[in-house]
């Protein structure tokens, strides 16, 4: 029966997937950080929903794995993986920071037709993150596998 009624109606049968959120961890609560944040540097207008996503054990490569931000769903997964003693509260602001810009300042599509993340602009005001400068240091540490992720 299900399968017929998938065939007749197709997709539009098919229940939307809802988001459970999860802001509470161990240390940092994201939803606090966020609402502070939106609260000091974008006037409280941003509209967004914060979430932790993984297990907290499998360690990115990369800057781009900490976060994310969906912006046909509004919402920003921050890897649980910064929740722990060893990662400062300034590195989780800052990722959470990096990815609320996102909303305000979408991709810009290029003269070549590619699609510009991280433009410009974009860049220039991650840059007034007041600790933009110890959270790239972090970073470096963090690369090296300096940070102790146990
Ligand atoms: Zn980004």
């Amino acid at each position: 029966m299900t399968s017929v009624l998938n065939r007749l109606f197709g997709r539009k049968k098919r229940k939307r997937r809802t988001v459970v959120l999860r802001p509470y961890g161990k240390l940092y609560n994201l939803q606090e950080i966020y609402e502070e944040l939106n609260n000091e540097y974008f006037d409280a207008k941003l509209d967004l929903r914060i979430s932790w996503f993984g297990n907290g054990v499998s360690v990115p490569k990369t800057r781009m794995l900490f976060g994310s931000y969906n912006h046909q769903t509004k919402l920003i997964k921050i890897n649980r993986l910064l929740d722990r003693a060893s990662v400062p509260e300034y590195f989780v602001r800052y990722i959470i920071y990096h990815e609320m810009l996102h909303d305000l300042l979408p991709p810009i599509r290029q003269k070549n037709g590619r699609r510009s993340i991280h433009h410009k602009e974009f860049n220039a005001r991650e840059k007034q993150f007041p600790d933009y400068a110890l959270a790239q240091e972090f970073l470096k540490k963090w690369k090296k596998r300096a940070i102790d992720v146990s």
